[in-house]
């Protein structure tokens, strides 16, 4: 697909790569949503689109509500027309070992809720958006279409990321399960796997934790959300790319 024809619903586009995403998205002449809790950080990414050769347009969006998502994704295609292409790159991390003693010595457990939003976000906020999205697409005979899944480098396992390593490498599975699925409708699916990137999302990790695993990368320095977008850039215009997940990482496996 060349970059101008696309329509994209991009999620969590308010800050960070989301945010990149839909920026170079509108550089190259392309008609983006994007969605996101923050309403702030929507009008902010409206105005740094004005005098872009796309249209940037932003619109609330909570990914694990089904119903809002419903109504999101009828408004996003009112506002742009025959969308696309979907980024599902709206993530958070909530941190914590599954079990550990506190410093006291007390036992402390991963409290439920806090595994429950990083999966709801995280996977079933995905699963709603592309559910959605590919129905509406298939409905209107939209061909070719595009998903893209935001993964992350620690889908394998990190310590103190049971919900989020579980979260990304289900959206992993779910890359090819909707790639194998889909492709009869012309549909491609794939995925990018971040290494660390310098985004706000980093101001949850300690700095200690940080610096620990910036040395266990082979490039030597964390990358930057542009460095994403090729990976993205790369996926939408490779036609026979579906099914897989690009690492994009410096070398990096924690
Ligand atoms: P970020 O925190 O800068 O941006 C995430 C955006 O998602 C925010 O604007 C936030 O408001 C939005 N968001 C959160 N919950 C939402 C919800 N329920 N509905 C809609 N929007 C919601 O983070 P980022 O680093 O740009 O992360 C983007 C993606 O990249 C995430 O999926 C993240 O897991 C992944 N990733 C990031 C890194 C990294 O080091 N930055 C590494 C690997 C993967």
């Amino acid at each position: 697909m060349q970059l101008k024809n696309v329509k994209a619903i991009v999620t969590g586009a308010a800050s960070g790569i989301g945010r990149c995403i839909t920026l170079e998205l509108a550089r190259a002449g392309a008609q983006v949503v994007g969605g996101d809790l923050d309403v702030d950080g929507l009008k902010a990414l409206e105005a740094e689109g004005i005098g872009l050769p796309g249209n940037i347009y932003g619109l609330q969006l909570d990914v694990a509500n089904e119903s809002i998502v419903k109504e999101f994704i009828l408004l996003a295609f009112e506002k742009i027309g025959d969308a696309n292409t979907l980024v599902n790159n709206a993530g958070i991390l909530r941190d914590g070992l599954l079990v550990t003693r506190d410093e006291e010595g007390w036992l402390r457990k991963l409290p439920t809720a806090q595994w429950k939003r990083v999966i709801d976000v995280n996977l079933t906020g995905a699963f709603f958006m592309s559910r959605e999205f590919a129905a509406i697409a298939i409905e209107k005979n939209i061909s070719p279409a595009l998903i893209v899944n935001i993964s992350s480098v620690t889908r394998s396992g990190n310590p103190g990321q049971s919900n989020y390593s579980a979260s990304k490498a289900g959206l992993d599975a779910d890359t090819r399960t909707w790639a194998l699925e889909l492709a009869s409708f012309g549909f491609r699916v794939a995925g990018i796997a971040p290494g660390l990137t310098n985004t706000p999302i980093l101001s949850r990790v300690s700095p200690e934790a940080l610096a620990e695993m910036t040395a266990k990368i082979p490039i030597g320095r964390i990358a930057e959300p542009y460095e994403i977008w090729q990976a993205m850039r790369f996926i939408i215009e490779c036609d026979y790319f579906t099914g897989s997940v690009i690492e994009v990482d410096g070398g990096a496996r924690f």
